[in-house]
């Protein structure tokens, strides 16, 4: 491989990044290459520390490069409060919103019999084994306003019920069909302050 195939080969990678077509890949790899001291050798290094790094948190699901998370292993946040999301991009927007001081438990994914993934799959036995482990008072049901998003919701609220404990959904703000990622700080924080009983 010669000198401009590597090149190119880095702009087409680069290029699979969301939201980078082949122009703005091009633009990117050019700065990078013109700052290759200031950003391009950071950025590499700190890529490859991640890739290696990286795993699902244990407890809650989200990524990390721990043991376990920066908030599972924040005592600050053992407030009795679990916030369950879809995916990390939802736990990300939660955290955007600064709203939210408890702890998080991520499905990574929604119930499918379709695609076969079922209350397992969704880490639904380990969030009720959770409630009881840290004496969470409150689980607030933050699913994305989809069909299945909601199904889910009323699936996890269903299990949980022997528990006892108080669970909530997110309210007013979050349009029919909408996906937190998408949404505004603002609507989120709103959102999660106008909580409802489910
Ligand atoms: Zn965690």
């Amino acid at each position: 491989m010669d000198g401009r195939d590597e090149i190119e080969g880095l702009i087409a990678l680069m290029a699979r990044l969301p939201g980078l077509g082949p122009r703005s890949a091009r633009r990117a790899v050019l700065h990078l290459l013109r700052k290759r001291v200031q950003v391009m050798a950071p950025l590499a290094a700190a890529m490859g520390a991640v890739a290696e790094h990286a795993r699902d948190c244990p407890v809650c699901g989200n990524i990390s490069t721990g043991e376990i998370c920066a908030i599972c292993a924040d005592p600050d946040r053992a407030t009795g409060e679990i916030c369950v999301v879809e995916d990390i991009a939802d736990l990300w927007a939660m955290e955007r919103g600064h709203a939210f001081k408890g702890r998080y438990h991520v499905l990574g994914g929604v119930l499918s019999a379709l695609d076969a993934v079922g209350p397992e799959e969704l880490g639904i036995p380990r969030l009720i084994d959770r409630i009881r482990a840290e004496d969470i008072r409150e689980v607030i049901l933050a699913l994305n306003a989809t069909v299945e998003g909601q199904t889910t919701a009323h699936y996890i609220a269903e299990a949980l019920e022997p528990t006892g404990v108080r669970i909530t959904t997110l309210a007013q703000g979050v349009p029919i069909g909408g996906e937190l990622d998408y949404l505004d700080d603002g609507t989120i924080s709103a959102a999660l302050r106008a909580r409802r009983s489910l």
